[in-house]
């Protein structure tokens, strides 16, 4: 018996088709035995994913410049199944200390329990990458700008350091996607996106991807997604294919947005620091214009000191266009604060302040200035 449809179907259409099935069945006892051979990109059970996923990581690699892509079921699991593929007991690992936190923390309290040698180094340490390679370092991650203090970082510096000591990169490329920057283009092995953010677009999903170039690599990682049972729902890999018709246009409008925001509160006096790399005033910004060929739609801000930190809500409780929230690139803008306690854990902090951070949605520009005038008074009024 044949389960197998290839009759000719005359339905088309532009949408692309969801693929549903936790399992599927073979036309014969001998295709299945031999069901392991169809990976890394065939079928032989739902966990490796259906058409659907595939076509969306089609359509990601080509975004990326690379040859191959693994959706995930969100950005940590991206990060974390990566390290997990090619990173064992004895190894060092190396993990920029402004990269996003569940990375950190799988890190420290779980890969460090496995007998791998964690190390956090400076964001901003460029070329001194090479410093701290040793013989057992097995990996190197990156972020930039980094999540919450938006360091930047020489990419092509540490990856030329990386290369020189067969050691594999990978960057977290999320805050710029690939349509501001092609970390595989500079050598990166690894590229991840949180695609929760600017791909789906609009927080309605948590889906994450990795993409590469290379073949063996890539049959490691979908066979690491496949037995860490890293499944993702082919209807949310619908919901991401949906998001990336309008990305480019979604990203360009935040971008430009966020970035005349940023000059607006640069500005203003009870706003101290800017932290976004687009902004001349960055200490990153050199690398950024060297790199990138836009900027994401986040961005974070150290306001006046308060005498004590509870007096950030009366900025926070005076926005009516800012929820508060995690997360970020969606169509909604959103704000998140981080105390100050969290930056002094850190060692290479570039500030021991509370960080604000904003992203900014589609929205209207003049609404949301105008909604941040108003928090910002508030904000003087509680402070002074
Ligand atoms: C949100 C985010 C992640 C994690 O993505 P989730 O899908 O929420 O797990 C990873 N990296 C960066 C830079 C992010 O902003």
């Amino acid at each position: 018996m044949s389960y197998t449809d290839d009759a000719n179907n005359p339905f088309a259409s532009l949408a692309p088709t969801v693929w549903r099935g936790s399992t599927i069945v073979f036309d014969s006892f001998e295709d299945f035995v031999g069901r392991k051979s169809r990976q890394p990109d065939g079928y032989s059970y739902g966990i490796t994913g259906t058409p659907t996923a595939r076509s969306l990581e089609r359509r990601i690699a080509a975004l990326e410049n690379g040859k191959h892509c693994v959706v995930m079921p969100s950005g940590a699991s991206a990060l974390i199944t990566t390290v997990m593929a090619f990173v064992r007991a004895g190894d060092h690992l190396l993990i920029s200390e402004s990269c996003y936190g569940s990375l950190k923390t799988f890190g420290r309290q779980w890969l460090a329990n496995f007998g791998v040698d964690v190390e956090l180094y400076a964001p901003t340490i460029d070329g001194g990458i090479e410093a701290l390679i040793r013989p057992n370092t097995r990996m190197i991650c990156m972020e930039a700008p980094g999540t919450v203090t938006m360091e930047m970082q020489d990419v092509g510096a540490i990856v030329a350091g990386a290369k020189k000591n067969g050691v594999l990169t990978m960057i977290d490329n999320t805050w710029a996607s690939p349509l501001f920057f092609k970390p595989l283009d500079h050598g990166v092995d690894f590229v991840i996106q949180a695609a929760t953010k600017f791909f789906g677009g609009h927080s309605d999903l948590l889906m994450g991807c990795v993409s590469l170039n290379d073949a063996e690599r890539y049959a490691v990682l979908r066979e690491t997604q496949s037995i860490f049972g890293q499944a993702t729902s082919p209807d949310d890999c619908f919901l991401v294919m949906r998001g990336l018709e309008t990305f480019e246009l979604r990203l360009r409008e935040q971008a430009r947005k966020a970035l005349s925001i940023a000059r607006w509160l640069e500005q203003q006096p009870m706003v101290k620091r800017v932290l976004f790399p687009a902004l001349e005033s960055d200490p990153g910004h050199a690398l950024w214009k060297r790199d990138f060929t836009g900027n994401g739609c986040l961005f974070s801000i150290v306001l006046e000191a308060p005498s004590d930190e509870s007096k950030f809500g009366a900025f926070f409780n005076a926005l009516e266009h800012f929820p508060i929230g995690a997360s970020w690139g969606g169509t909604h803008s959103l704000i998140a604060y981080y105390p100050a306690s969290q930056q002094a854990s850190r060692q290479f902090s570039p500030t021991d302040q509370p960080v604000v951070r904003i992203s900014i949605g589609l929205e209207d520009e003049t609404l949301l200035i105008d909604d941040l005038r108003r928090a910002l008074d508030a904000y003087e009024r509680a402070i002074r």
